[in-house]
């Protein structure tokens, strides 16, 4: 049996940025991964600043193409765009900027073991048993980084799931040259593209990145809304499509973070923006917190827990809370939706802006003032 003082399951932002961390502060660190590196996740790949500007180290060497502006539009009539100085979004290819992380902690010590599932674990006294498909692997503590369909979550307890999942389809799609030339000047984000959700279009270095999430709930028809979109968006000849549909979790767990010595990020906490299902900014915060808990705590289980769940209630929590309340009240309704962005598109787009570049936090009495603004502007 290995033996490891942290074994963190899953390879993704999340996992990968916690592995870094625990190896910096000097944890003898495994990553357990089911699929060889690079893998493909499917996901826009779209980084936005306030993950970027928090990186330990540059990330340039994978960033496709970073825009310091973004397009929101709202049917063919309305239009928002803004700008700021630092990129606003920077758009990765997830397996080489995933493969990134992974490598940054691997020169600090991590040991990554590929084609590796984990497919048990079990407390036994002080640590925690890991039985794989390459042998069994026991740690001190277990992180569960392994994103959205979590197994370790459901293996260490938390039986119930109470996170809401919604879908999303994430196409590769190449087009002719006049149609890429017209739409890889901006990165696009479509309200309303879909009921109840919002469709995009990001450009990366040959292709287009679309697709489509609906954000409150299951739509069945999300194939046809997707098929909508490209249509919408004008593309006229389609040379190659690679389709993709996951999931991804807008709502936090309720029932903790931590479970006999097994922590949750990422994904598998429930951590993606409720209003935007942006996942990995917080998924890459998260394993820091993680990391910064267990190292603080040493063999300390019980105040690792608990440093970890302090600091997910008082800095991760109270701002999806208010996405989640905000999504709610944005998404219900589309007479709602129209008259804010009709009467405050600019202002709405500035205020996500903020958000994205990490200069702001959601802020907390905001529902009020919006409720308030809309019994002013809204005709029934
Ligand atoms: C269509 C779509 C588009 C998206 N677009 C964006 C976007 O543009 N920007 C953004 O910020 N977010 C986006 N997201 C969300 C983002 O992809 C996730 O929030 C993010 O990947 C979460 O990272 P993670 O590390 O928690 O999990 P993941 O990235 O899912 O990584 C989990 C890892 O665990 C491994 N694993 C799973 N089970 C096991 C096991 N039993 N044993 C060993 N290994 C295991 C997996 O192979 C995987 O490598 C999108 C999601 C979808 C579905």
């Amino acid at each position: 049996m290995r033996k490891f003082d942290v074994a963190v399951v899953g390879s993704g932002p999340s996992g990968a940025s916690a592995a870094f961390h625990l190896a910096k502060a000097g944890l003898k660190t495994v990553i357990l991964e089911k699929e060889t590196l690079p893998r493909y996740k499917v996901c826009g790949g779209g980084f936005v600043y306030r993950g970027r500007k928090n990186m330990p180290f540059d990330i340039s060497e994978v960033v496709d193409i970073e825009f310091n502006k973004i397009d929101i539009y709202m049917g063919k009539k309305l239009h928002f765009v803004t700008e700021r100085k630092e990129p606003i979004v920077s758009l990765v290819m997830r397996d080489i900027f995933d493969n990134l992380i992974v490598k940054k902690g691997q020169e600090l010590g991590v040991e990554l073991i590929e084609g590796c599932k984990v497919t048990k674990i079990e407390k036994k006294d002080d640590v925690v048993e890991l039985e794989t498909t390459q042998g069994l692997v026991s740690a001190k503590y277990v992180i569960a980084a392994d994103g959205v369909y979590s197994q370790v979550a459901k293996m260490a307890g938390w039986e119930k799931d109470t996170r809401n999942l919604i879908p999303a389809l994430e196409y590769e799609i190449e087009v002719n040259d006049a149609d890429f030339e017209r739409l890889s000047k901006e990165i696009r984000f479509d309200i309303d593209a879909i009921p109840a959700g919002y469709g995009w279009c990001f450009p990366k270095e040959k292709h287009l990145s679309i697709g489509v999430g609906a954000i409150l709930k299951e739509d069945r028809k999300i194939k046809e809304y997707c098929a909508d979109y490209i249509k919408f968006l004008g593309i006229e000849e389609i040379i190659s499509i690679e389709k993709h549909g996951y999931q991804i979790p807008v709502t936090p767990r309720l029932d903790g973070f931590v479970k006999n010595n097994v922590f949750l990020i990422g994904d598998a906490a429930g951590f993606a923006d409720p209003l935007t299902a942006e996942g990995i900014s917080n998924a890459i915060y998260s394993g820091k917190l993680v990391a910064e808990a267990i190292a603080e705590a040493g063999d300390d289980s019980e105040k690792a827990a608990k440093t970890y769940t302090d600091i997910i209630e008082s800095t991760i929590m109270p701002e999806l809370l208010t996405s989640m309340k905000l999504a709610k009240l944005f998404y219900s309704s589309k007479l709602i939706r129209k008259t804010l962005m009709k009467n405050y598109g600019q202002r709405f787009s500035e205020a996500m802006t903020d958000i994205f570049m990490g200069e702001k936090l959601y802020p907390k009495d905001v529902m009020g003032k919006i409720k308030e603004k809309l019994k002013e502007k809204m005709v029934f």
